[in-house]
């Protein structure tokens, strides 16, 4: 439902302030669960509840995160698995869980990849078409050691309507979105770049805004952003300005 990606040069522990601010400003969407994920040292550390994102503030208070310069946040309106703790994102996937995706949308096609992916040893850990999601991509950055390359290979395989957004431990300064028949847009800042399903989530920060089209993969690092189609071929945004008051 909401969507919110950040990637920052400090090492000052900034991403999980970031992302929470984001989600609470998403949250006149309207939703059902909360989480985030951080990329630390020890591999990306995740929190998600069911609820209100309160529910989701205790459960970080009871257990604090280590400092993290990257961060994806979500907050969802189920649609395939109940509102519970596990069928909240993000979901992971990959060799040792080293991934984390979100995911607004419904991925048509989940049931005949989860087929698949049960018929090759997967296991899974939620009833979401979006764990299906977490797992290929998890699986393409095994293979190719690229978040993008993994991103684009994925995506090829997926119908519906999807905004992804994916981090690995293996690329601290990276979150990697696509999008087909859902917004994505890019919020380019100084010294730090942000995802959104909408403007909210990072007009805190900045208003720079680049709109993702359709079947579009964005990369974001902490200096800047690339953007190329579902085919692999260099591709562009539309850049803009948002001059709504963001305090109203
Ligand atoms: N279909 C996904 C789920 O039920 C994502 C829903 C959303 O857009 O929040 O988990």
């Amino acid at each position: 439902c909401g969507i919110v990606g950040y990637v920052s040069r400090t090492t000052d522990g900034t991403a999980l302030d970031v992302v929470m601010e984001g989600l609470a400003r998403l949250e006149y969407r309207g939703y059902d669960s909360a989480g985030v994920a951080l990329v630390t040292p020890d591999g990306v550390a995740t929190e998600k509840r069911a609820g209100k994102l309160e529910n989701l503030r205790s459960a970080l208070a009871a257990h604090p995160m280590a400092p993290a310069a990257t961060g994806i946040g979500h907050t969802r309106w189920a649609t395939h698995g109940g509102p519970t703790d596990g069928n909240a994102h993000p979901h992971l996937g990959g060799r040792e869980d080293r991934l984390a995706l979100i995911h607004n949308g419904i991925i048509e096609n989940f049931h005949a990849l989860k087929k698949e992916l049960l018929a090759d040893g997967a296991e899974f850990r939620s009833e979401t078409d979006t764990e299906v999601a977490a797992q290929i991509v998890g699986r393409e950055y095994d293979r190719t050691g690229d978040l993008t390359e993994a991103m684009r290979a994925a995506v090829a395989r997926l119908e519906g309507a999807f905004t992804l957004l994916a981090v690995h431990a293996d690329q601290p300064g990276v979150v990697v979105g696509a999008r087909r028949n859902s917004p994505l847009v890019v919020g380019v800042g100084d010294e730090a770049n942000y995802l959104g399903s909408d403007v909210a989530a990072f007009i805190g920060h900045t208003r720079h805004a680049v709109e993702l089209g359709q079947d579009q993969i964005v990369t974001i690092t902490p200096d800047g952003y690339e953007v190329v189609g579902f085919d692999g071929q260099p591709a562009q945004g539309k850049a803009y300005e948002v001059t709504w008051d963001a305090s109203a």
